[in-house]
Parts: structure tokens; sequence; C-alpha cells
């Protein structure tokens, strides 16, 4: 029987791209949807995002006893001092409302000149094995924060950030273009480099 991982996110953008990214991955991803009903609230008090990340995967795995994948991910703008950041969710106030955080976001840079809205995207990403194992990689991806949202991909703030050496914003890529050069997309190909290496102990 293949192996189960419960992956540990309530926001459905973010578990499309993680069972893209470990689609060739030997084990049987789980949603918490498919886990618990009502889908428990889990608060993510760290301040940094290995601590939610490790929050998270923490959280499910010591209530299913099963593997538990996280990503705790987040925007850092300079011109915000690298805000949202671990509060990019919950930047406009309600959990998950991308538009309101787009609009917060775009407000924001209003007086920002395009030169100076670099920001990057930060993943940090961890898998729970065991209460002594832990596998954990980090990914980032460098852009700009544009001033008009653009395309119709990908989730949150995607519409607004434009990667380093492109010309189209995240909501504007592929989803295999976006795998391959987002903070996400590197994070859980680090991550999944190291659980080959743990299942072929
Ligand atoms: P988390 O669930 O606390 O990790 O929140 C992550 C938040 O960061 C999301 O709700 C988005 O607002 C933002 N975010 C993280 N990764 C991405 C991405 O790939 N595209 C757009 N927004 C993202």
């Amino acid at each position: 029987m293949r192996r189960r991982i419960i992956v540990a996110t309530a926001n459905s953008g973010k578990l499309r791209e993680i069972v893209d990214l470990f689609a060739d991955v030997p084990c049987q991803l789980l949603s918490m949807r498919e886990c618990w009903n009502p889908l428990p609230s889990i608060e993510e008090n760290g301040s940094t995002f290995f601590e939610n990340a490790c929050i998270k995967a923490n959280w499910v795995f010591r209530r299913s006893a099963e593997w538990a994948l996280a990503d705790d991910s987040g925007l850092m703008v300079d011109a915000l001092d690298g805000g949202p950041g671990v509060k990019s969710a919950r930047f406009a106030g309600e959990q998950g409302n991308g538009e309101a955080n787009n609009i917060k976001l775009l407000k924001a840079l209003e007086n920002v000149a395009c030169r100076l809205r670099t920001a990057r995207f930060v993943c940090s990403a961890v898998l729970r094995i065991d209460e002594n194992t832990l596998l954990h990689a980090d990914g980032y991806c460098e852009g700009l924060i544009i001033d008009k949202p653009r395309g119709s991909g990908g989730f949150g703030y995607d519409p607004l950030f434009v990667p380093e050496g492109f010309n189209r914003t995240f909501a504007e890529l592929t989803s295999e273009e976006k795998h391959s050069i987002s903070h996400r997309g590197k994070a859980l190909k680090a991550l999944k480099e190291q659980l080959y290496d743990y299942l072929a102990r």
C-alpha cells in the first residue's frame, strides 16, 4: 500500500500546486478536507515561515499519525520592509481573500517607483514523518510588483508579480512555467530529493 501524506493546507490554490509538484512521488496525497469535516482552523502564530510550516505539519501529524506536508509561504516586498511576509494570507484582514490583499498591496505601493517595487516570494516546506524526523527545504523567487493585475492563472498575489527574467506575471504563466521558477516549485523539488533519500534508506 502506498504511504499516505496529508497536505496541511486549507488554501485550494496552494493544494493544487502541491499535488502537481508531488505527482511523481510514490505516496498518496490527501487534503485536509478529505480528513476533517468541518475543516479545522490552525492558528499560525509563528514569526517565521519555517515556524508556521512546522505548526501546521505538527498539528496534522499529532492528530492523524499520518505523514504531514506543510508549506508556509508569502510575499516579501522591499518597499514594505519585507511585508506582508508571514501575514501575506491575512494582509487585508480576511483570511485568504486574494483580491482584497491585492487591492491593499497596490494602495500601499501607490507612490513607489517601478524600479523600487522589488519583492520575493518565499516558501518554507516541511514534511513531518515521525516525532524525530522532519524534512525541510526553502525556496525563493525574485521579481517586481506591477501596478495593475494581469492574468487569470494561479492564486493570491500572482496577477501582480512578474518574476525576474520574464515580462509576464505568475498569473500569465502556465503552471509548468510557474513551477519551474517559483518559490514553491524550488522548495518542493528540494524536499522531494530528501524524501527519495529517506525512502531509499
Ligand atoms: P499561508 O497559507 O499562511 O502560507 O499563506 C500563504 C499566502 O501567501 C497566500 O494566501 C497568498 O496570499 C500568498 N502566496 C503564497 N504563495 C503564493 C503564490 O504562489 N502565489 C500567490 N500568492 C502566494
